[in-house]
């Protein structure tokens, strides 16, 4: 398959899980692939030489840097956004410049990447973050701030949608349930009690991610933007 022959497309944090498996289907299907990776070395080079992806290192924390990297990488047809983190612990007891930190990987980082993507990007542009279905329903406490960073890529959509509309980009935000990587493996201590709020009682697989993003970034969704895709076996629902 070549869907993707000759389009160019960055996945920041590609070096694992969702990410990786995001590289993998672009580049199965004939895109030129950078991804960006931070502490994950060893993967990175590995996923680069199997999938003929270009691995860079840029920790999405540093705002500049990514900056840099996305500017570096294009003009882009597609840019997808994954990096980010979680962290878990009581609201009150949690070091305001970690949480500062999540802010910057997983809003201001996916903000200020789609902004430098869309100056060059051509029309037919495809923006995605990676957000969460816990933008929506966030069901236990402990992760306040993880429920407000994914919250905001909502608001990125909607309000970037309109900035770019007029040029044929999309923005796009994808929402998953829980999916089996190492932050959130299938087999791990809160898998019954995520599984108590499904319809479908399992993890997802980072691919069936991927194939979400895939269509959104595909020829058929160029009137889809501004919106939250959920894949998450209804634990929102
Ligand atoms: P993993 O922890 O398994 O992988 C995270 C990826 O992001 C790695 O490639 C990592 O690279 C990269 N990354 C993390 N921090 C940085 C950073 N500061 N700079 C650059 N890259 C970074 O996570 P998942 O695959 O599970 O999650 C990916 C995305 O999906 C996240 O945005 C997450 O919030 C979201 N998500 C995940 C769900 C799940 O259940 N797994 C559910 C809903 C949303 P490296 O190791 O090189 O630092």
């Amino acid at each position: 398959m070549s869907r993707f022959e000759h389009k160019r497309v960055l996945v920041l944090g590609g070096s694992r899980g969702i990410g990786a498996a995001i590289v993998r289907r672009f580049a199965s299907e004939g895109a030129q692939v950078v991804f960006t990776y931070s502490g994950s070395e060893a993967a990175a080079h590995q996923l680069a030489s199997e999938t003929g992806s270009s691995a860079v290192r840029c920790d999405s924390a540093d705002r500049d840097a990514v900056i840099a990297a996305v500017r570096d990488a294009g003009p882009l047809d597609v840019l997808v956004v994954n990096s980010g983190i979680a962290l878990f612990g009581d609201a009150l007891e949690q070091d305001p410049d970690a949480i500062d930190r999540l802010f910057a990987i997983n809003i201001h980082a996916p903000y200020h990447a789609s902004v430098e993507a869309a100056r060059r990007m051509p029309e037919g542009g495809r923006i995605i973050v990676i957000g969460s279905v816990n933008g929506d329903r966030m069901p236990l406490p402990g992760m306040a701030s993880y429920a407000v960073s994914k919250s905001a890529l909502q608001g990125l959509a909607r309000g970037l949608a309109r900035d770019f509309g007029p040029r044929g980009i999309t923005v796009n935000v994808v929402q998953p349930g829980p999916i089996d990587t190492d932050a959130n493996p299938a087999d791990g201590p809160m898998k019954d009690v995520m599984h108590s709020f499904m319809a479908i009682k399992r993890h997802g697989r980072p691919e069936e991610v991927a194939g979400m993003v895939a269509w959104l970034a595909g020829p058929e969704a160029g009137f889809v933007t501004g919106a939250m895709h959920t894949i998450d076996g209804a634990f929102g629902a």
